[in-house]
């Protein structure tokens, strides 16, 4: 079910378990602003989650109350796990999911990174 992305932020969703290690994920990189690893059900070769340490809902609630300081980490740790995945040169797809019409699920801000075959056109 699509979230509410005006609603609190819950921290018993599961990411926020990921972030307090109390389930397990498949981490493939971590600073003080974020946490990737690779998405449960991968829709494509490379499908990895990046997430900021704070505690934001949804992009809406990021790109409003997030500090620069977890702004700035965050944006470079995407573009960091997408280096060292090697998807600059063939390309890759970032994906966030906002709310109801943009079928966030979980309640923590994520942004899917997609890579390793030509995408095609933009997702439906
Ligand atoms: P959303 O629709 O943008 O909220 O995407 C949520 C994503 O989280 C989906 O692609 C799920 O497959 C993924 N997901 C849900 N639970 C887990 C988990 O425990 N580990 C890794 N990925 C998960």
């Amino acid at each position: 079910m699509p979230i509410d992305a005006t609603q609190p932020y819950d921290d018993q969703n599961v990411f926020a378990k990921i972030l307090r290690d109390e389930i397990p994920s498949r981490r493939v990189y971590e600073d003080d602003y974020a946490v990737a690893f690779h998405d449960i059900a991968p829709h494509a070769p490379v499908h990895i989650l990046v997430i900021p340490r704070g505690a934001y809902v949804s992009w809406n609630d990021f790109s409003a109350h997030g500090s620069e300081a977890e702004i700035a980490g965050f944006v470079r740790a995407v573009g960091h796990v997408a280096r060292e995945h090697g998807l600059v040169a063939p390309g890759y797809r970032l994906l966030a999911n906002v709310g109801g019409h943009g079928g966030q699920e979980v309640p923590h801000l994520h942004v899917h990174l997609f890579g390793g075959r030509s995408l095609g056109p933009m997702l439906a």
